[in-house]
């Protein structure tokens, strides 16, 4: 049997991309060759752990070899293989985990730009290029394959133009076997040095060390010519090019930072360090070591629906999944890392895997763990925990409110903002350490930055007692606030919500009596606005500024904005407003001049101020052309 197929479109486009090699770093066909290797192996060492039926097997091996005059490069394993359907699934079209994300964010990425060809070669690095990759250096590609529940054998070949032909073959054994008929050398680049001995040994350990099952290959080495004293002669001998003990295995201190950080690189796709990571060994109720690590920058699909969360899971050194998602909360999606655990069983299915007790155990520590590191290094090395707030700190905002605070007494302390006061972050326990004798509850202000918030008029008063505020940039900080409801005995006080009571009580009855005095007039303008307010009062907050506008206990100005973003909104969250005075400002004594003289403007002059104050709290104007002509009136009445 002989057969030549069409590889799928964007199976084209992704080998048309590595053809023309896009990527510069070629060499690391060898990474996910190897890779793919040790996963075939990874699948039959598993079955056969979980079918008994299933021939066991201890010589586990991936075999490099090269053929200078051929000039071939050969990587062969002996793990599960591939039937037919599966070779054309697998290598016919991108399918696949690595590749297919590859190619759906090169399309994201190409539609944003004018040249469609002009390729952000750094977002290159962040994707598992896979199997396609082997183009990037050979001009013709065979692979030999047999599943293991298969008796036949066959061979794919394709030049990575359009078509790939398979063949039926003999092959003794379930495994696959891949050669590479490189390309020839050019000015560009050297291909032949994927013939080179040393260079294919240097590359295995820069990039394959930690792969579990050993990495062959015949190298030649120079020994003492038997009986002689210094003559020497050359021998053929089969070596095992990588260290195999995983990583997260070896005794920490036998392991530099650096290869921490070079194993999630490689793992894990990222072309930046890591910000840090955890070993952790543990020894109770579950066995387990789990290696995790913060990346520094966050995924670019963090947020998206499509992002999956998980760590991966091994038991006892033998792969089980790769994401498993019940192994961290979502607040901590953007953890990455490994479980090795030699309690889970292999024998069961993976749903009820999934469901099983020690997996709880161990995700719930990994969780107080991961919790643990980041208290330490607030309290340790705060530029760092600075760092991972700006990327993440917004994932444990939403810790703390999700679940209807579940988790906000583990989390409460992680969380750190601006204030007006000081010049750094600081957390809760912070701010409420550092509050006077005489404030009792803990201001808050949502807005971008300290400016915005200094110049809100609400400010006045907690600017006079020189109050610090909290700087709330985020959506979800209210809503975080609301969940907390206090912190350490103290409230949560908005400084544009309900009442402020900063006075004391000789200024609080002379407010009192202002209202009652000037009842005539507030009622005026309460009635002008009465689609609009709830109330028009003299001000208890303001000093300095003529009008506020503020909100009633329960939805703020905030969330309303919030609530009615979001997706299956329709507008009608709507937070309580009280247009509020002050008695003070010259503002105040000429719209009493205006009410003796003619009442029947009160209401224009009202509605003014009510927009102004919307405008200055960010919500539209409710009906612009209105208020232009408003305004223009009352400047051609001020020439007259
Ligand atoms: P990924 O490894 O991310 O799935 P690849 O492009 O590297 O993507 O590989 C595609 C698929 O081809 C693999 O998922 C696997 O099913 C199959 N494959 C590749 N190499 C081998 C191999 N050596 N043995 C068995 N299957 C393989
Ligand atoms: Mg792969």
């Amino acid at each position: 049997m002989s057969e030549t197929r069409e590889f799928k479109t964007e199976s084209k486009r992704l080998l048309d991309l590595m053809i023309n090699s896009i990527y510069t770093n070629k060499e690391i066909f060898i990474r996910e060759l190897i890779s793919n290797a040790s996963d075939a192996i990874d699948k039959y060492h598993y079955m056969s752990l979980t079918d008994d039926k299933l021939p066991k097997k201890n010589d586990y091996e991936i075999n490099l070899s090269y053929d200078s005059k051929k000039r071939t490069f050969t990587i062969k394993d002996n793990g599960i293989g591939m039937t037919y359907d599966e070779l054309v699934n697998s290598l016919g079209t991108i399918a696949k985990s690595g590749s297919l994300e590859f190619m759906e964010h090169l399309k994201e990425e190409q539609g944003k730009k004018k040249d469609k060809n002009d390729v952000d070669v750094d977002i290159i690095g962040q994707f598992g290029v896979g199997f396609y990759s082997a183009f990037m250096v050979a001009k013709k590609v065979e692979v030999v394959t047999r599943s293991l529940y298969d008796e036949k054998a066959y061979k794919f070949t394709s030049s990575g133009e359009d078509t790939y032909t398979i063949d039926e073959v003999e092959k003794e054994d379930s495994g696959t076997e891949i050669t590479l008929y490189l390309r020839k050398n050019s000015d560009d680049y050297d291909y032949d040095k994927f013939l080179d001995e040393w260079t294919i040994k240097s590359l295995v350990k820069q990039y394959s060390d930690y792969i579990r099952y050993p990495i062959k290959m015949e190298v030649t080495k120079s020994v003492k010519k038997e009986g002689t004293e210094d003559e020497y002669e050359d021998k053929k001998e089969i070596e095992t090019l990588n260290a195999m003990t995983p990583i997260w295995k070896k005794n920490k201190n036998d392991v530099t930072d650096e290869e921490y950080n070079n194993f999630y690189m490689q793992k894990y796709y990222d072309y930046k360090e890591p910000l840090f990571h955890l070993l952790l060994n543990i020894e109770g109720k579950v066995n387990y070591t789990a290696l995790l690590y913060v990346p520094s920058v966050a995924p670019y699909n963090l947020y998206s629906e499509k992002y999956e969360k998980g760590l991966q899971l091994y038991s006892k050194g033998v792969f089980i999944m790769d994401k498993c998602k019940e192994l961290v909360p979502d607040y901590l999606r953007f953890v990455k890392g490994l479980v090795d655990s030699s309690d889970l069983s292999l024998n069961i299915s993976r749903e009820l895997l999934q469901k099983s007790k020690e997996l709880k155990d161990i995700a719930d520590n990994v969780e107080k763990k991961i919790v643990n590191k980041l208290e330490n290094l607030m309290k340790n090395d705060f530029d760092t925990y600075l760092k991972f707030f700006e990327v993440f700190g917004i994932n444990l905002k939403f810790g703390v409110y999700d679940e209807f605070g579940a988790n906000k007494d583990l989390l409460k302390d992680l969380i750190i903002y601006h204030t007006t006061n000081q010049e750094k972050m600081i957390s809760l326990k912070e701010y409420v350490e550092a509050m006077p004798k005489d404030q009792k509850v803990i201001y808050y202000a949502s807005a971008k930055n300290k400016e915005q918030v200094l110049a809100m008029p609400q400010m006045d008063l907690i600017k006079k007692h020189n109050y610090d505020v909290l700087i709330l940039p985020d959506d979800v900080d209210e809503f975080l606030i609301q969940i907390l409801r206090e912190y350490d005995g103290h409230k949560f006080q908005s400084v544009n919500q309900g009442d402020l009571d900063l006075l004391d009580k000789d200024e609080e009855e002379k407010v009192k009596e202002l209202n009652t005095q000037k009842k005539p007039l507030l009622d005026a303008m309460k009635e002008a606005l009465k689609d609009e307010v709830s109330d028009v009062v003299i001000s208890k907050r303001l000093t300095d500024s003529a009008v506020c506008l503020v909100s009633t206990d329960g939805v703020s100005f905030e969330m309303e904005k919030v609530l009615n973003q979001m997706p299956n909104a329709n507008g009608d969250v709507k937070a309580g407003r009280i247009l509020e005075l002050n008695p003070n400002h010259e503002l105040f004594k000429a719209i009493e001049d205006v009410y003796l003289k003619e009442p029947q403007e009160i209401a224009n002059l009202a509605d003014l101020l009510y927009n102004q104050a919307l405008l200055v709290e960010g919500f539209p104007i409710k009906n612009p052309v209105e208020f232009s002509k408003k305004m223009c009136d009352l400047i051609i009445k001020a020439s007259k």
